[in-house]
């Protein structure tokens, strides 16, 4: 069963596609619900439901309960917010009753039989008794993990085990996936919590904020699943950031490459590093809403196979804030290294550059304005120092950088006429223009007043 448009698509567990005409079942789904998924007890019944909807969804990985509403605090908040007050030898008893409040509600609407109160009990005393920052804040996701494997009578595999980190923070990939598949070899239904893991000496470390997103990914890749689905509180991801473009049209398919070029610009809904795992292991990501469970939401894949129809563009994204620095020099194309040495002054200082458009004898690199104020001036005098009063050295600010993203922009001629001319109708002027060798981004910088206007213009000449 394919659908009508011969789309590569999968619905409920059932994965249509276009092997020889036959129909592939899906064996393994892993779940990760993200903190708005999970944050009161009728939220946890929908995750359920969800999970009896499909039998294959087999492994779930929880963030901590989020927000109720808007001025609602999340769980890992006053998590930390408690080791904080510890850590200053202040009581925490108050801040802990709202994180306790929490949890026994959801406990007493499910009607768990998991002595919870014991749990909690255990937390408070590690926070009150000086356990370092990441265990406290993990202890969200902990509690979280018991309560879901509760709920729904399947076994709860502590993160601790499975996930290992580095002395430095950083994962260690390679025994991670030792661990975390030889944890759940044995292919029963288990909840994993999200967002930590331990090093090797059994101390708790956690991921970055969302960092939930990056366990589900590594279970995903352990258990070898045929689909990594990421539960949130949106249908997936949108083509422009709906504050500025009104209404946008939602991305149902997306390669993990042309994610990555967006969310370096700023569309957020997954963790950046959730996808090397399950990209590397070709597993597809489906972003889904925990509240319209039926919505197909976005998929992401490696190379979204079998498209038929594939639209120019896929999705912009973009930032205020940048600067330029414009190097020129004359016969700066003949010396050999003089770009290496640009760069070199500003690694010496930590600052990454975005791009570095460049001509014969001039270069620019663009990089933010923020990373660049504290040695703005030092900065300056070293690369003058470089171009040794044969040119100048100049830097403006207020630059915006807008990508416009699309793999299908390889099949169709005339798209960067066709968006050049939309930013010119719309009277904005033009910058600095990138385009990666890949053709999957056209990257145009604009001042940061004709921001908006820019991602208006570019939506509504590609999408209408
Ligand atoms: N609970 C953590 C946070 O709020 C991690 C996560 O939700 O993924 O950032």
């Amino acid at each position: 069963m394919i659908d009508s448009t011969g789309l590569w698509r999968y619905d409920i567990g059932v994965c249509y596609e276009e092997l020889e005409g036959k129909e592939t079942v899906l064996e393994c789904i892993v779940t990760k619900f993200g903190g708005s998924s999970l944050a009161n007890d009728e939220q946890f019944r929908k995750v359920r439901s969800i999970l009896e909807l499909e039998p294959t969804r087999r492994y779930l990985v929880p963030s901590a309960p989020g927000k109720r509403f808007k001025d609602d605090e999340k769980v890992t908040d006053l998590l930390y917010r408690c080791h904080d007050l510890a850590a200053e030898e202040k009581p925490i008893g108050a801040e802990f009753a709202k994180i306790r409040d929490r949890y026994l509600a959801i406990a007493r609407g499910l009607h768990l039989n998991l002595d919870v109160e014991k749990e909690l009990d255990q937390v408070e005393q590690g926070i009150a008794g000086g356990q370092n920052r990441d265990w406290c804040a993990s202890r969200g996701e902990y509690l979280c993990g018991l309560l879901m494997a509760d709920y729904l009578g399947w076994k709860f595999l502590d993160a601790a085990k499975g996930v290992v980190f580095n002395e430095d923070g950083t994962l260690n990939d390679e025994k991670t996936q030792e661990k975390l598949s030889a944890l759940l070899a044995d292919g029963e239904s288990a909840v994993v919590p999200g967002f930590y893991g331990a090093l090797e000496n059994g101390q708790v470390m956690t991921f970055s904020r969302g960092g939930s997103d990056i366990t589900g990914a590594l279970v995903a890749r352990a258990v070898k699943a045929d689909v990594y689905e990421n539960w949130t509180d949106v249908s997936g991801f949108l083509m422009a950031d709906p504050r500025i473009v009104n209404a946008p049209a939602e991305i149902s398919s997306i390669t993990y490459k042309e994610l990555r070029e967006l969310s370096h610009m700023g569309a957020s809904v997954l963790h950046e590093d959730a996808m090397f795992p399950v990209r590397q292991a070709g597993i597809p990501t489906n972003i889904r809403n925990t509240n319209k469970p039926y919505h197909p939401g976005t998929m992401i894949s490696r190379d979204a196979p079998q498209e038929i129809y594939v639209p120019t563009i896929t999705g912009i994204a973009g930032h205020k804030g940048y600067s330029v620095i414009s190097v020129e020099k004359s016969m700066m194309n003949n010396e050999v290294g003089f770009g290496r040495k640009v760069l070199q002054v500003l690694e010496d200082k930590g600052i990454s550059f975005e791009h570095m458009p460049t001509g014969i004898d001039s270069l620019c690199v663009v990089v933010p304005t923020s990373a660049l104020a504290p040695y703005r001036e030092e900065i300056l005098e070293t690369i003058t120092g470089l171009v040794e009063n044969r040119g100048t050295v100049s830097v403006s600010d207020n630059l915006s950088i807008i990508a416009t993203v699309g793999r299908g922009m390889v099949h169709n001629c005339g798209t960067a006429a066709r968006l050049f001319s939309a930013m010119s109708r719309a009277r904005i002027n033009v910058r600095m223009i990138d385009q990666g060798s890949s053709e999957l981004s056209i990257i145009v910088g604009v001042n940061d007043n004709d921001f908006e206007a820019t991602v208006n213009a570019i939506y509504h000449e590609f999408v209408g």
